[in-house]
């Protein structure tokens, strides 16, 4: 299976994660950034159905705890720098929030620097991370990514085969569903095997191990992965990649540690064998 961690993916990317606080978020009033056409341009532009499907309910409906998720899902390089997120109303929908609620936490997110808000285009991601992950970004080739994830990952699903709640279970899960849903479009299935990949890594209960995998998601996230995604993604490939997604969740809910390191082996060998493909030309 060609792992989405070979594309990246330029568009909205949505999975929200809501197990951690923020005390960074500043406290904002509300305000009408952008207009009601604006708005309906920007949903009726976006893919509601890839948008959306993945996003959790929030714990609170407050405006802080939206925020705070969706600057969670900026760290972990749900969505990266440059990239747009989905419009209010969608959001407002996907987190059973109203729109004025919603409003109130991308100030809030705009106020901590991590977005810009731009009348009549939307709401842009302005965080880059302060490690060099951009750089590293730049350099890094597809292959190269391959090969630091087949370095990491077999030990990653070891660890929490040992270590997952049922809650992170229940992630995992939800991103799986999210990867099988018909018809899913190359972009679509490149975010949600990136949330995927990451609930494995949040199952760890391994703070450092969580770090380095957002960094690894960062890297993934990388516009220059933009234009491999078409070249590795069709409906047959992403089949095969989720056979292999459906078989390490399985494993994972057994606490097969060495059923799940098989599978993510061959995963990311078919993803490693792929991209050399491409790269030569087949
Ligand atoms: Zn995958």
């Amino acid at each position: 299976m060609l792992d989405l961690a070979l594309v990246w993916s330029d568009h909205v990317l949505c999975q929200l994660w809501p197990n951690r606080t923020n005390s960074r978020v500043a406290k904002s009033p509300a305000k009408m950034m952008s207009s009601e056409s604006a708005e309906q341009t920007m949903a009726q532009a976006a893919d509601q159905s890839d948008t959306l499907r993945n996003l959790p309910l929030p714990n609170s409906k407050s405006a802080a705890a939206i925020a705070t998720q969706l600057r969670q899902a900026i760290m972990d390089g749900v969505y990266v720098d440059g990239e747009r997120l989905p419009a209010e109303r969608q959001l407002a929908v996907a987190l059973s929030s109203s729109r004025t609620t919603v409003r109130v936490a991308l100030r809030i997110l705009e106020d901590s620097k991590l977005v810009n808000r731009r009348v009549g285009s939307g709401t842009f991601v302005t965080f880059r991370p302060e490690t060099g992950d951009d750089d590293v970004a730049e350099v890094t080739s597809p292959l190269e990514l391959v090969e630091v994830r087949i370095a990491v990952e077999p030990h990653m699903v070891r660890l929490a085969t040992l270590h997952a709640t049922l809650r992170d279970l229940d992630r995992i899960d939800e991103a799986l569903n999210a990867l099988e849903a018909p018809g899913i479009s190359a972009e679509a299935f490149t975010r949600d095997d990136r949330t995927f990949h990451q609930a494995i890594a949040d199952a760890t209960r391994n703070p450092l191990m969580i770090s380095v995998y957002r960094q690894i998601n960062h890297v993934r996230g990388h516009r220059q992965w933009n234009a491999m995604k078409d070249k590795v993604l069709n409906e047959a490939s992403i089949a095969d990649y989720n056979k292999d997604h459906r078989a390490l969740y399985d494993a994972l809910r057994a606490r097969d540690a060495d059923q799940a390191v098989a599978v993510i082996d061959r995963h990311l060998d078919a993803a490693r064998r792929q991209l050399s493909a491409v790269r030569g030309g087949t």
